[in-house]
């Protein structure tokens, strides 16, 4: 079963498995922030991914600004869609464990 089955996701401080909807670490008890959505992430890397619109919704605010300032080239939008599709076939975890342990 995957953590999202469960019900579950882990804490942003100390890792502990708590409830996904917990809004305080029962164990820590350092606040969560809201997830990132991987769906939403994916949707702007495949819509907006010319303009780094995922990067910055990812915090990667520097990789934003690169592709803002390529995007002219096209390039940045091709890479958007194929990171789309990476967004979309990743697990819930994998994408909680590269994009939501960081806040
Ligand atoms: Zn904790």
């Amino acid at each position: 079963m995957t953590p999202k089955e469960q019900g579950i996701k882990y804490c942003t401080e100390c890792g502990e498995p708590i409830r996904r909807n917990a809004e305080i670490c029962p164990k820590c008890g350092v606040r969560q922030y809201p997830n990132r959505n991987r769906l939403a992430a994916a949707l702007l890397a495949f819509f907006l991914g010319g303009f780094g619109i995922h990067k910055f919704y990812l915090g990667k605010a520097g990789w934003g600004i690169v592709y803002l300032l390529l995007c002219w080239t096209f390039i940045p939008g091709l890479i958007g869609i194929v990171e789309s599709i990476f967004l979309f076939l990743m697990s819930d975890q994998e994408f909680d464990v590269k994009y939501n342990c960081d806040r």
